[in-house]
């Protein structure tokens, strides 16, 4: 029989879910928008109503679990959320127990950067690899490690937090509160913030006469169309991403690293930029780590949480947990 698990990405403004069979296929999936100001019973209403819609497509009896990827940092040890910065109502809450109660199949809780680390490694860029650093750059920065052949986790579960790598004292302020993070300039929200700075400054280039807000995409827009300004931000920002690979490079020794995220939607641009500066930066021996963009795409994380309930379940039969396809 057919083994399937549902997949759940809780996100600030989208909550995906999806029934996924063992090599990583999507079968059907729905979303709805977060109602991220609703509290925990809302949005814990909301998982099981999509999940319920998906369970009535299929046979109940093939569906193994349920993974749920959540924004972090949550402690997946103790199934608690300490604070989710996109969501009200989430402090101290017992999240992996609340899931529980609303399901009958077993309910398995990763932080989202994992969880798409997951993803990529058993279904995506990473399939075959046993030393993976995912990296998603987006509204922030996260990621996610697998070393070893195994996922990396930490204490408390909240290992990678790779955003927040302290890069520069007194920096820009970051949404955690510090300042400085490797988030606070390499994220897609860092990226235009100075998109728009600059552009007040060159009112004459492409860029500048635009006048409306400028977003990521109309960077790079203006930089195939030849604006100056455009290529020297995009640069600029291969730089900052180039050597906060570099550094995630020299400690975890990868044999790959997997770019996700928004702006991993402009890797063709981004990539010789950044393939440049870890040739540079990096020390002899690492130089030739290569760069990929995430397979599955925005999916990384919902397929990654459906992965787990598998990996779970292997757990639970005792079996030994590889790589599907080793
Ligand atoms: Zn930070």
């Amino acid at each position: 029989m057919q083994r399937i698990a549902i997949g759940i990405d809780l996100g600030g403004t989208q909550v995906r879910a999806a029934l996924v069979d063992e090599r990583g296929n999507l079968i059907a999936r729905c979303e709805e928008r977060t109602d991220a100001q609703g509290g925990p019973d809302r949005i814990l209403a909301q998982i099981r109503g999509l999940a319920d819609e998906l369970v009535a497509t299929s046979k109940p009896s093939a569906i193994v679990g349920i993974g749920v990827s959540a924004p972090g940092p949550i402690d997946t040890v103790a199934g608690i959320a300490t604070s989710i910065p996109t969501l009200s109502g989430f402090t101290d809450f017992p999240l992996r127990e609340e899931l529980q109660k609303r399901f009958s199949f077993p309910v398995s809780l990763e932080n989202d950067g994992i969880a798409a680390a997951i993803g990529e490694w058993q279904f995506g860029a990473g399939k075959g690899v046993d030393n993976l650093v995912y990296v998603t750059v987006s509204t922030g920065i996260g990621g996610g490690v697998v070393s070893d052949g195994r996922v990396l986790r930490g204490r408390k579960g909240m290992a990678a937090h790779i955003g927040h790598m302290s890069v520069m004292p007194n920096g820009e302020p970051c949404p955690c509160g510090n300042r400085g993070c490797f988030e606070a300039y390499g994220s897609g929200t860092a990226f235009t913030r100075r998109a728009r700075a600059w552009a007040a400054e060159h009112r004459s280039t492409t860029l500048g006469k635009s006048g409306a807000e400028i977003h990521s995409r109309d960077v790079f827009s203006a930089a195939r169309s030849g604006d100056s300004l455009a290529n020297q931000l995009i640069e600029e920002e291969a730089e900052i991403l180039g050597r906060g690979f570099t550094s995630l490079i020299h400690i975890f020794s990868p044999d790959i690293l997997v770019m996700g995220g928004g702006l991993s939607n402009e890797f063709d641009r981004l990539q010789p930029g950044i393939r440049n500066y870890i040739k540079e930066w990096a020390m002899p021996g690492f130089k030739d780590v290569e760069l990929f963009r995430a397979a599955l795409g925005q999916n990384s994380g919902l397929i990654g949480a459906a992965a787990l309930a598998f990996l779970s379940e292997n757990i639970r039969l005792d079996l030994p947990l590889i790589n599907a396809d080793h």
